[in-house]
C-alpha cells in the first residue's frame, strides 16, 4: 500500500463536472481508497492560448495497485470522458496524471510512466493543490515539495468558489 498524488485538469465540456467525475470514478475502484482532495483552481492555459482556462485539481490515495496499473486504470476513465489527442498542451476534458509517490526511494523510468511527473515541479497549478492536502510531502531525494514553489512557473491562478 503505498499514498500517491494524482493530478487533474480540464478546460473542456465543463470542467468542473468533468473533475467530479473524474474523482467518483477513481474513487470507486475497490483497490483504491480516497484520502483527501484539494479545492479547485482555475488558471489561463499553459500552452497555446487560443483555449479556455483550465480547472485544476489534486487528490491524494492510498492503493496496492502497481503504478503501471494504476496509469491504465487512469488512461481508461481519460477514454470513457472522451479525451482525444489534439495539440501538445492543447484541450482536453480531462488530465489525470501521477505526480508523486510517497517513500518512493528511486525516480520510476517506464517508457511511458515517469514518476515524479516530468512537469510537475514547475507547475504552480500542480504544486499548490498538491500542497494544500500535503504540505509536508517530500520527494524521492528527500527534499520537500514546498521547496520547489520557488522555481515554478507562475500562471494566473485562483482558487475556485464552487457552489455546494
Ligand atoms: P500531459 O499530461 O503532459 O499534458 P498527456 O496526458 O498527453 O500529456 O500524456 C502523454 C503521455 O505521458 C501518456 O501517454 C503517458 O504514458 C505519459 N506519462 C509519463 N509519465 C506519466 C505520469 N507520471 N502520469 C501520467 N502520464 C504519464
Ligand atoms: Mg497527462
Amino acid at each position: 500500500m503505498y499514498r500517491v498524488l494524482i493530478g487533474l485538469g480540464s478546460n473542456l465540456d465543463s470542467p468542473v463536472h468533468q473533475i467530479k467525475t473524474a474523482i467518483e470514478r477513481i474513487s470507486s475502484h475497490a483497490c483504491i481508497s480516497m484520502v483527501k482532495c484539494s479545492s479547485f483552481y482555475e488558471s489561463l492555459p499553459q500552452g497555446p492560448q487560443d483555449q479556455n482556462s483550465f480547472i485544476n485539481a489534486v487528490i491524494a490515495l492510498d492503493t496496492e495497485l502497481e503504478p503501471a496499473a494504476l496509469l491504465a486504470f487512469l488512461q481508461s476513465i481519460e477514454q470513457s470522458q472522451g479525451r482525444i489527442k489534439t495539440r501538445h498542451w492543447g484541450e482536453r476534458t480531462i488530465d489525470l496524471d501521477i505526480l508523486f509517490i510517497e517513500n518512493q526511494i528511486v525516480d520510476i523510468q517506464l517508457p511511458d510512466l515517469i514518476i515524479p511527473h516530468p512537469h510537475a515541479l514547475t507547475r504552480d497549478f500542480v504544486l499548490i493543490p498538491a500542497l494544500e492536502i500535503a504540505p509536508d510531502w517530500r520527494l524521492p531525494d528527500g527534499t520537500l515539495l514546498s521547496a520547489a514553489l520557488s522555481n515554478c512557473l507562475k500562471h494566473d491562478l485562483k482558487k475556485c468558489v464552487l457552489p455546494d
